[in-house]
């Protein structure tokens, strides 16, 4: 998969050199390019951002360095055989990111992120490009950063641990909160490792008895509960065939 992040901050998007993400940057299986925006501008002062139209409080990103970056990435991107680019763009008021989006995402070849900074982007830019490729607004949540680098990030993670590959074990994201399956909502419960007993609490019996379909009831009766008390609204969205009785005395 090929990456394109466009930014004012380039050194903001470092952690995609570390872990999960660095891993697979370095065996290849993600080909990151991360771009200074303000390569885009043509005077002294690097401007990318001016007044709004209207009035308010707040500078909004300017077009002509946004048009210019992204045609370059695409043309650059698209000469060395990347196809089928999809822009994704950071906002608070996009489509909430969910697990969900991220396999969405994970199964294209190529994502151009326009992470932004003050009021966000003169609209008619994503209005342009949203004629030529698909355009995903997205929010990581209900808050507001200070600018989309954070968000990329976010992204980023999300879609490249779901990459063939680049997990060690490929079932690792099976039992993940939010897997998909009948009960694709549910969140997962908790986890144990060694020493079985750590300052005098012992890890829940059933998890030592060997027994597979005592194990999976156990684990699944857990995320029922951490579900029910967390996110009481994933419960809804799961299919209702999928709860036996033994669920619905919990
Ligand atoms: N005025 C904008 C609004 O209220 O929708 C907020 C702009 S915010 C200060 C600057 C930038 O941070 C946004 O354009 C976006 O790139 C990023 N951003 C902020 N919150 C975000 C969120 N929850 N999800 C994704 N990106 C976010």
């Amino acid at each position: 998969m090929r990456l394109d992040v466009v930014t004012i901050f380039p050194e903001y998007l470092e952690p995609l050199n570390v872990s999960l993400v660095g891993k697979a940057r370095a065996r290849g299986q993600l080909n990151v390019h991360v771009h200074d925006l303000r390569g885009w501008t043509y005077d002294r002062h690097n401007t990318v951002d001016d007044t709004p139209y209207g009035g308010g409080p707040g500078m909004v990103m300017k077009t002509d360095p946004w048009g210019d970056a992204l045609d370059t990435v695409l043309a650059d991107g698209y000469e060395s055989g990347a196809h089928a680019p999809a822009l994704i763009v950071p906002t608070p008021s996009g489509r909430p990111f969910t697990q969900e989006l991220a396999v969405e995402l994970s199964e294209r070849p190529w994502l151009i992120f326009t992470p932004a900074r003050y009021e966000g982007i003169d609209r008619r830019v994503m209005d342009e490009y949203a004629t030529r490729l698909p355009v995903y607004e997205v929010s990581i949540g209900d808050y507001v950063l200070a600018g989309g680098e954070a968000a990329v990030l976010v992204v980023t993670e999300a879609v490249a641990r779901l990459l063939p590959g680049v997990l060690g074990n490929a079932e690792s994201h099976r039992d993940d909160s939010f897997a998909p399956g009948a009960m694709a909502n549910l969140l997962e419960g908790p986890v144990y490792t060694k020493p079985p007993v750590w300052r005098g609490r012992d890890i829940p019996e059933v998890l030592l008895s060997g027994h597979h379909g005592k194990i999976a009831r156990w684990r699944r009766d857990e995320a029922l509960k951490r579900t029910t008390a967390n996110r009481p609204d994933l419960i809804e969205r799961c299919d209702p065939k999928a709860f036996d009785k033994k669920d619905r005395e919990m």
